[in-house]
């Protein structure tokens, strides 16, 4: 589903040069659960929102479904991002203007999903992710974790093909980390393909394969293989 090959992305602000992503090569397959980790500033997020269509990249290639996705115009690559990609950002990105519900039905308009469909599937999600009461707000009335389990509703509302997950328990205490963690588990089991990057070593245990990653490049890959217990 996912392959890239000495992808180099370089930031320039002020004369000053940086390399977020420094040929880093790697091959998702369809259906994989991937977990990256490695210390804030190493390029977790820069690879994510490259890898979801939201940041063009230097050079090195990416493959998506088989098609170059370098250099592709944005409205090809807005098509792309809403007919596959749910994406969960670090920060959110709420729209301020509209409420809960509406946050969270947006992706279904966009996707053309039927009025009573799209009301069934906001409802189930809100109940989900414990938010429910506050469908009519707006996300500057919410605490950081009411507005992180909105995004995560947000994202997954439509049951993604791919799941792009910035850190989505970061601000949630262990119950709502954990109903997140099981919607990820059963949208996976589902056979959505998950990238998510996160801080927490139980969170990434879910998952099968986590990438380490430093200075922008991969440090290791190691799979997550359960051992299977012969009573
Ligand atoms: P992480 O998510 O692992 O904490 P990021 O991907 O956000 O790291 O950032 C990687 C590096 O790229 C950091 O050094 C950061 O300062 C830099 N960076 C990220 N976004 C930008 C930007 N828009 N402009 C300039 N530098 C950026
Ligand atoms: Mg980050």
């Amino acid at each position: 589903m996912i392959k890239i090959d000495k992808l180099k992305k370089v930031y320039l602000t002020e004369e000053v040069q940086t390399t977020a992503i420094n040929e880093v090569s790697l091959h998702i397959k369809k259906g994989e659960f991937v977990s990256i980790m490695g210390p804030s500033g190493c390029g977790k997020s820069t690879l994510l929102n490259v890898l979801g269509l939201l940041d063009d990249f230097n050079s090195g290639s990416y493959l998506f479904n088989g098609k170059e996705m370098a250099k592709l115009k944005e409205t090809e690559r807005s098509k792309i991002r809403k007919q596959n990609i749910g994406f969960i950002f670090q920060n959110f990105n709420l729209i301020d203007e509209l409420n809960v519900y509406e946050n969270i039905e947006l992706p279904l308009l966009y996707n053309g999903v039927k009025s009573a469909e799209r009301k069934q599937k906001v409802k189930e999600i809100l109940n989900r992710m414990d938010i429910s009461h506050r469908a009519k707000h707006f996300p500057q009335q919410l605490s950081g974790g009411q507005q992180q389990r909105v995004a995560v509703a947000r994202a997954l509302v439509t049951e993604p093909k791919l799941i792009l997950a910035d850190e989505p328990t970061g601000n949630l205490d262990s119950k709502n980390g954990n109903e997140v963690m099981e919607l990820l588990t059963d949208l996976h089991a589902k056979g959505a393909t998950i990238i998510m990057v996160t801080h927490s070593a139980y969170d990434a245990s879910f998952s099968q394969k986590t990438i380490a990653l430093k200075d922008g490049q991969i440090l290791s890959e190691k799979s997550n293989k359960k051992e299977v217990s012969l009573s």
